[in-house]
């Protein structure tokens, strides 16, 4: 059996079928197989077929309605924002009133920072991971800045062991234990977008707790990609992205997680506006907010519906599908590929399938060249500057196939290169 053979056959074995048909592949530009094999889902998540009815129902209602859309036609568009309450709950493992689609993602560390780093006497610091996303980075050092704190002493880049590419738990439990008393705040990448690290997001919450830091995760890499469970794992907040793994588009409205003892806890401090406050009595235009015991307190303006629409579409697949079985597929797909690269010389993403997403990472030494040279052939994978490309099997619409082209192109564009 020829290695295609084999990726062919484990396509047609695998127990979870394939969702490649619902979504919008882009064609390759040779044309050889006609569609090509994306593995840059992790940067911009596929288009699934129903986006486009989904935002012509709206444009129709708009139509047809105009202002009283906000109350009649499909989805009445004031409570639209609720109707991926649920799903979103499910797909990150919160109750609903934990969670909300809202913004977008810096827009929401931004506000959960605003409610949750309070730094106060010695504990002033935010802890970050030295290759966070520079949003991230930007983030928490004009968060700094706004508590008239100077940056250089309040943000706290963890860097993995010499020689090493990725965090230990440990080291960070360490440093929690050691100058904890230090930190207001610890703000992790759940998978990180350069490594493809899967943080262990239950013990470092509880290190962080224990030591009195509040814990936020950025889960741009994990929503979609791994079984989260918030709630039980005692986060205080989080955020992510839905344009990842979440395949709602450019842009897409963002989520939003805040613990259940915070949305009960009234002294928690806010911006608002007035999609903050009760949606009974909202409408009276009154000067004082009256904020509900959920995430959705956390709302400022009335929600984009042509963003939104996209995000429903999408969690009606992952509900559908279910994210166990989809991380059991993504398991499978990522350790073939895996396999498929033994050759590779400096693959950086963990090699415990416990300690990573779908992604995997590697280290060559002109990464923009070599996607170049991949999309040539129909591979699209993602360079991070200067010597790292990203490749990430979505479980939802890559295949084995797609695997063993990449694997194919690698070999021929890589060898001698590394
Ligand atoms: C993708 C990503 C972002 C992007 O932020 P936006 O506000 O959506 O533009 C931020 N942080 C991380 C960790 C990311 O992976």
């Amino acid at each position: 059996m020829t290695d295609e053979q084999e990726a062919l056959a484990l396509d047609e074995a695998d127990p979870l079928p394939t969702r490649r048909a619902e979504f919008l592949i882009p064609p390759a530009p040779d044309g050889s197989y006609g569609e090509s094999a994306y593995f840059a889902g992790n940067s911009l998540g596929l288009q699934p077929r129903g986006v486009a009815a989904r935002i012509s129902e709206e444009l129709e209602d708009w139509a047809r309605f105009g202002v009283e859309g906000h109350t009649q036609g499909r989805r009445p568009w004031v409570g639209y924002h609720e109707l991926l309450r649920d799903p979103m709950a499910r797909l990150v493992g919160a109750l609903p009133h934990e969670v909300v689609a809202m913004n977008t993602l810096t827009v929401n560390l931004h506000l959960m920072m605003a409610s949750f780093y309070r730094p106060a006497g010695e504990r002033t610091r935010i802890v970050i991971e030295d290759t966070a996303f520079p949003s991230d980075s930007y983030a928490v050092a004009s968060q700094a800045v706004h508590h008239g704190l100077d940056p250089a002493e309040a943000i706290v880049r963890l860097r993995p062991r010499e020689g090493e590419d990725t965090l230990r738990t440990e080291d960070i439990a360490d440093y929690l234990e050691r100058e904890g008393d230090r930190v207001a705040l610890l703000m992790l990448g759940g998978v990180n977008y350069l490594t493809g690290q899967l943080m262990d997001i239950q013990a470092i919450t509880k290190a962080g707790r224990a030591a009195g830091a509040v814990v936020g995760w950025d889960l741009a890499h994990a929503a979609g990609n791994v079984p989260l469970r918030l709630h039980d794992w005692d986060v205080d907040f989080a955020a992510w992205c839905s344009y990842k793994y979440l395949n709602s588009g450019p842009g897409a409205v963002a989520g939003c997680f805040v613990h259940e003892r915070h949305v009960r806890d009234a002294s928690v401090p806010k911006l608002a506006g007035w999609w903050g406050t009760d949606p009974a009595t909202r409408f009276r235009m009154g000067p004082v907010i009256d904020p509900p015991a959920s995430a959705d307190a956390w709302q400022l303006s009335n929600p984009p519906i042509f963003s939104l629409a996209p995000v429903l579409v999408s969690l009606e697949i992952f509900d559908s599908v279910g994210m166990g079985a989809l991380r059991a597929k993504s398991e499978r797909l990522t350790a073939y590929l895996a396999r498929r690269l033994t050759w590779v010389a400096d693959v950086i993403t963990p090699a415990d399938p416990a300690m990573r997403g779908c992604q995997l990472s590697i280290r060559v030494r002109d990464a923009g060249g070599l996607v170049h040279a991949l999309a040539r052939s129909g591979v699209i994978a993602d360079a991070r500057e200067p010597d790292v490309v990203r490749l990430a099997p979505v479980p939802l619409y890559n295949t084995f196939h797609d695997c063993h082209r990449l694997a194919d192109a690698l070999s021929v564009r890589i060898t001698g290169s590394l």
